[in-house]
């Protein structure tokens, strides 16, 4: 639904200045321009998209910041895509998830389609990997993963995961083998740094809503079937999206309210909202010093991105025939995935090659702290070690034919105990500034939807900011 937008005191439309083209910041525009607003949406590299980001390398292979999976707890980011008609453009895969190990073990945890609790019976029964005391000891923790209220939640962020996995008394090998992917793929923290809350807001989701761990796979890049899309209709209707401009500073004047942006070329941008879409780190710079007076925005401080590497390797041959996310507890590769398998419109431009299916996959590395300065060689060759080692039958036979490494050293915000309370509203308590980001109060933390939620949440206290400006100038 699309409501016309008041006009300014000088009877033009609203114009917001929007920093920053991840999704965010892109979801937040769509939003505004469906609601009759101007937006000039300024986006520092020559693409869109940040961390979901894709670009052709010179072979005219698709290139990927990240390896990124659709949660079936996902609400806005489904709602957004279906607005766009791009939602089929996901593939949803079994609702299954894989443990690949060091030797060639393997363990799984499926889930049926059973209202919950009932959905997880044969996660229980069927794996074999974990001995019944050892699952025993995590059946003790289900209680307060599922009914801890918000409070108690709340209170669980003093600790790290790893804290609040010993006080409950669950077993080791399950840190080890189990969660040690599962927060590193989550939030590229290993368990002794991340906060406890995090993984309990997550679990508890899962065990809670049934569907809320199946997982989906856009069928192609996310450039094309994600980002390009949104852009599209932004542009469509009206809205500005300038690449390449680079915000240095958010300008104040004698009210402390915002007076415009400044580009690092010198250009002065004015509207009547702004509202950044930037990573935390940027957000740190872009704020002028004096709005840190006010906790809202020197907490801001606090914050740190985490450092993560993503490898795309290229084979001459199959190694795995897995058509799903797959979680290593062993090396550097938490979760990773074959496209060769999940993906199949990278494969669309060389038909060739489909006779015989190659593999292709995508590795996030993490931790990635003591790992990000090495070279792409040693890089590489450590996620090849690990890949030998999870495919004894298939790897060693094969060759690797490309490699790529995109290196990320702030991505997501860290998530550390005592974080969550600091965590802002989209609304700041100057009145013509607003904030989208992960980092930004909402459920999803920096996620795909937690990033659309925040730049729909963001657009719609823009909205009730000049519905109320509205009000007040009619006296
Ligand atoms: C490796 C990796 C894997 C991930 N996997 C998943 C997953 O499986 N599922 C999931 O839901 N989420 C995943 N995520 C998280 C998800 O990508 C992010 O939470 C989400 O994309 C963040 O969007 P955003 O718009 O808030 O921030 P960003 O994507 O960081 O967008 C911010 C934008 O601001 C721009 N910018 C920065 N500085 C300036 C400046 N000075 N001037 C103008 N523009 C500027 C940046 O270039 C960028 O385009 C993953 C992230 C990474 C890094």
């Amino acid at each position: 639904m699309t409501a016309p937008a008041l006009a300014t005191a000088t009877g033009g439309r609203p114009r917001v200045i929007i920093c920053g083209g991840g999704l965010a910041g892109l979801a937040a525009a769509k939003t505004l321009v469906d609601n009759g607003f101007e937006i000039e949406l300024l986006e520092q590299r020559p693409i869109l998209g940040g961390k979901v980001s894709a670009w052709k390398d010179a072979d005219g292979d698709w290139i990927e910041t990240g390896l990124h999976v659709f949660f079936g707890a996902y609400v806005e980011i489904y709602e957004l895509m279906k607005e766009l008609g791009i939602y089929n453009r996901i593939l949803w895969k079994e609702h299954k998830l894989t443990y690949t190990l060091a030797g060639g073990e393997r363990f799984s945890f499926r889930t049926t389609k059973l209202p919950s609790p009932l959905h997880l019976l044969p996660a229980v029964f069927e794996n074999h990997y974990f001995s019944l005391p050892e699952k025993l000891t995590l059946g003790k923790s289900l209680f307060p993963m599922v009914f801890g209220n918000e409070q108690y939640m709340a209170e669980q962020d003093r600790y790290t995961y790893q804290e609040w996995h010993r006080r409950w008394g669950i077993n080791e090998r399950m840190l080890k083998k189990m969660f040690l992917p599962m927060t590193l793929s989550l939030k590229f923290m290993p368990p002794e740094e991340i906060s406890a809350k995090v993984v309990l807001d997550v679990a508890g989701t899962f065990l809670r809503e049934p569907h809320a761990s199946r997982m989906g796979f856009l069928k192609g890049s996310p450039q094309e079937h994600l980002t390009q899309p949104l852009a599209d209709y932004i542009t469509n209707k009206g809205g500005r999206i300038r690449t390449n401009c680079n915000v240095k500073t958010l300008l104040l004047n004698e009210k402390r309210q915002i007076a415009g942006v400044e580009l690092i070329t010198g250009e002065r941008i004015v509207g009547d909202y702004y509202l950044t879409a930037l990573p935390i780190h940027k957000l740190q710079r872009v704020i002028p010093s004096e709005l840190k007076e006010d906790p809202f925005f020197g907490n801001l401080d606090q914050f740190e991105g985490v450092p993560v590497v993503t490898v795309q390797m290229w084979f001459d041959r199959q190694i795995s025939f897995i058509d799903n996310i797959l979680f290593c507890p062993d090396g550097i590769i938490p979760v990773y995935a074959d496209f060769g398998n999940t993906t199949p419109d990278y494969f669309l431009d060389q038909k060739a090659e489909m006779a015989q299916r190659r593999s292709r996959m995508e590795f996030v590395v993490a931790p990635a702290r003591d790992i990000i300065g090495q070279s792409d060689e040693e890089i590489v060759g450590r996620v090849w070690e690990d890949v030998k080692s999870c495919f004894p039958n298939t790897a060693p036979r094969a060759k690797v034919t490309k490699a790529v490494v995109v290196r990320i050293p702030q991505s997501v915000f860290a998530t550390k105990p005592g974080i969550d309370r600091l965590r802002p509203t989209q609304k700041t308590p100057v009145p013509n500034f607003f904030l989208a980001g992960g980092y930004t109060q909402q459920r999803f933390y920096d996620s795909m939807e937690g990033a659309v939620s925040s730049g729909r949440r963001a657009a719609a206290a823009i909205l009730e900011a000049h519905r109320r400006q509205g009000a007040l100038a009619r006296g």
